[in-house]
């Protein structure tokens, strides 16, 4: 198993970590074409899930030859890898690796309270360092520059063990203190060791840079930090946010983006800062559709859509045609960097996710685990008190007490609930229990499990 790439450090001053980001278009779809085949022929051979998944869509897997023909493939959704993971658990029915061949295994939060899981045999694993450092490459990390980890590094998730072998990979060091290591440990570690990178959530980097001082005595823009890679959540794209960054610490903020279902990073802002370029087409071929359509749209300026990602020379956990939820302008198709994937702004997700200190809560997983506690009336609200979708503070939770429960007891239930959803979604929140069939209940109109109405939160904090 590959460490550090082979001879990396001849890579300092090359225009792009791999050839292929700065190939030609067609070069990239002959590439993509000829690895499509491939891993039908491996997913025909090997993955019941898309055997039964072409039989039902009555396809034959040699007919997919271009992307044009992939067209026809039926999306995978995410419900479809929940019910393929807990139909066979620990990798689900679409894991198409031996058991044995399975080196490493992540989590991604996922959308109710289990996490997804994901397998890698030792060829995928290198795969995802080799996607992740050409992104923190297109960023300006170079080998040999110290990178402080603020993602989370607990939990299984890719922002964690995953992002650290890939700075490794590319002949970075880590500094493995991790958003859980806490924003005073973070910050003296910037203060004493004056990394080159900070890889973390751009909100929690923004929050950092805000409370340097106070903490270390330092202020952040004197640390010497020359560059904040981001991801994890939209928000390095929006200028307000990227202009209080790069102010914060002197820096140059730059997004990179993936997701846990197919790699850990594959689109990376260049030094030019104009969208994330597409920098792995040789792992991730990536298709643009309407999201009210399913149709493919081409990659062209200005236009918009949902990102579906198809894993090539993925042996454990392959994915076809995979619908992610994420919404994506595309910015530009051309850089004067060489990189010549497409370049993509992503503004929202589908779902309602909230992003807690950086990990991922959705609203109806917090209602799973209220619904299933029988001291409760099994109804929430999330309490969004603050812009947009991420929040450094705890979140409020609101809670209805079981109809027959006293309010004399509604502290215990608070702290029972508190510490179910900390057990089981990784986040700390601060329950208010409020009196039984407060909140409207479900009918013709979808229930809003997200209060962001001022005076509605204010009546049960008064
Ligand atoms: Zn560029």
């Amino acid at each position: 198993m590959t460490v550090r790439k082979p001879d990396v450090y001849t890579l300092s001053n090359a225009k792009s970590f791999d050839p292929i980001e700065i190939a030609p278009e067609s070069e990239v779809r002959a590439m993509q074409e000829r690895r499509l085949q491939e891993q039908l022929a491996y997913l025909k051979a090997r993955s019941p899930f898309y055997q039964q998944k072409f039989a039902a869509a009555k396809l034959s897997f040699e007919k997919i030859r271009t992307l044009e023909d992939l067209q026809q493939v039926p999306f995978t959704i995410k419900q479809d890898l929940r019910d393929s993971l807990k139909a066979a658990p620990p990798f689900g029915l679409h894991g198409a690796a031996e058991h044995r061949d399975i080196v490493q295994m992540q989590a991604s939060s996922g959308t109710t309270g289990s996490p997804a899981y994901v397998g890698l045999t030792a060829a995928d694993l290198e795969s995802w360092q080799e996607c992740t450092a050409r992104c923190l490459f297109a960023n300006g990390i170079r080998p040999g520059d110290l990178v402080l980890h603020a993602f989370s590094i607990s939990k299984g998730f890719v922002g964690g063990i995953p992002v650290f072998q890939s700075v490794q990979y590319m002949g970075a060091i880590d500094v493995p203190i991790g958003a859980d290591g806490g924003a005073d440990r973070l910050l003296i570690a910037a203060r004493d060791l004056h990394p080159q990178g900070i890889v973390g959530t751009p909100n929690f980097l923004r929050y950092l840079a805000e409370v340097c001082q106070e903490m270390t005595g330092v202020k952040a823009q004197d640390i010497g930090v020359r560059k904040l890679c981001v991801g994890g959540e939209p928000g390095g794209g929006i200028p307000a946010i990227r202009a209080a960054l790069q102010e914060g610490w002197n820096a140059r903020c730059l997004e990179l983006m993936g997701g846990t279902d197919i790699g850990v990073a594959y689109w990376a802002e260049c030094e030019h800062q104009a969208g994330m370029h597409m920098v792995s087409p040789d792992y991730v071929l990536a298709e643009l559709i309407d999201p009210a359509t399913g149709q493919v749209i081409p990659w062209q300026a200005g236009t918009t859509g949902e990102l579906v990602y198809t894993a090539l020379g993925r042996r454990a956990s392959p994915v076809l045609r995979f619908r992610t939820g994420d919404h994506v302008e595309i910015t530009g198709t051309k850089c004067a960097c060489g990189r010549t994937g497409p370049m993509i702004r992503c503004f929202g997700r589908t779902d309602d996710m909230l992003i807690v200190r950086g990990v991922n809560v959705f609203p109806s997983a917090i209602q799973d685990i209220v619904a299933a506690m029988p001291e409760t009336n099994g109804v929430m609200r999330v309490v969004a008190d603050f812009d947009g979708h991420t929040t450094q503070r705890n979140l409020k939770v609101l809670v209805e007490r079981g109809r027959k429960r006293p309010a004399s007891q509604d502290e215990a239930l608070s702290k029972a609930v508190e510490t179910k959803l900390r057990n089981s979604l990784a986040f700390k929140a601060e329950v208010h229990v409020v009196p039984a069939d407060v909140f409207a209940k479900p009918g013709v109109q979808k229930v809003q499990l997200t209060l962001r109405n001022k005076a509605e939160i204010a009546q049960f904090y008064a």
